[in-house]
Formats: structure tokens, sequence, C-alpha cells
């Protein structure tokens, strides 16, 4: 679904039939696993991992841009989105992290953060979704539990 079909269009805008509003708090839902509950926002790791270290975060409430949030929302989401991106900094170790918000697709606010390793050529765009590449269910769990060690201060005890 995008801006091509207006009239869908912006009943999503609107938050009805939101498809990041009916599956973002589930623990797993068929793209993604919830990583963690915060304040503001819902942070999911994507089952398609062949960007290796994507991971959202989804504003919990349906609001499509940035000028819809409270100054208290909006603070507290980039908070928790620089919370997020201390998290993958220390799981996997990037050279950069690129932060995007797009919502193309889906007009639920979410932000991307795309780990760039040094390997990697910074002029080219990211095309998360180029390929697929899925992980074992151990391997998602490992990440997962290490993301959170992170935000819970707690990552150097289990490393
Ligand atoms: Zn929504």
């Amino acid at each position: 679904m995008t801006w091509k079909d207006p009239v869908k269009w912006e009943a999503m805008k609107n938050g009805k039939d939101c498809p990041f509003c009916l599956d973002i708090r589930l623990e797993e839902n068929p793209y993604s696993f919830k990583v963690a509950e915060l304040s503001q926002s819902i942070v999911r790791l994507p089952r398609n991992q062949y960007w290796r270290g994507w991971v959202i975060v989804a504003l919990k409430r349906h609001a499509t841009e940035l000028f819809e949030l409270t100054a208290d929302e909006l603070s507290g989401y980039w908070q928790e989105v620089a919370l997020v991106a201390k998290a993958v900094q220390r799981v996997f170790h990037p050279v950069k992290i690129n932060y995007a918000i797009y919502g193309n697709l889906c007009p639920h606010l979410h932000c991307h953060l795309f780990p760039q390793q040094i390997g990697n050529d910074p002029h080219a765009p990211i095309k998360q979704n180029a390929e697929e590449v899925f992980l074992t269910e151990a391997e998602y769990r490992q990440i997962i539990k290490e993301l959170q060690a992170v935000m819970n201060g707690s990552f150097d005890s289990i490393k």
C-alpha cells in the first residue's frame, strides 16, 4: 500500500487499517520480532537481516509525521531512538549508523536504524530488502538479548 491509492492512503494516515497499529506490539509478526517496549516506542528486529543489524523504532501511538507529536513525545521518541542506536553500536560495531524515516509503505511513524560497516559504499543507497537473509531462531534471540542488555545497562555482564 502506498499513496498511489489516495483513499486508502488517507485512511491509513488517519490510523484506519494501519498494519503497524495492528501488530507492532506482538512478540512476533510476519516481518519482525519485538525487542523492547519503551515509553514512546516499540523496538523491532526485522526477520530479514540482509542489512545486518537493521532495527526499527516505531512510535507506539499512531502518528504519521514528526510534527504531529507533542514536544514531550518528540523529545522522548528521539531519546529512545538514541538509546537503541547505542545498543546497535555495541552489538554490531558499525562505523556509522544511518537513521531513516520514510513511511512510504506504511505511514505510521517509525525510524529505521541501519548500521554501516567499513566495507560498505558510503554513496550507495540502502536497499534493506534487496535480498532476503534469514537467521536461525537462536541467532535472532541472541541479537535481541544483546540489544536489550545494552538498553537496560547490563550488556557487559552477558558478554
Ligand atoms: Zn498506525
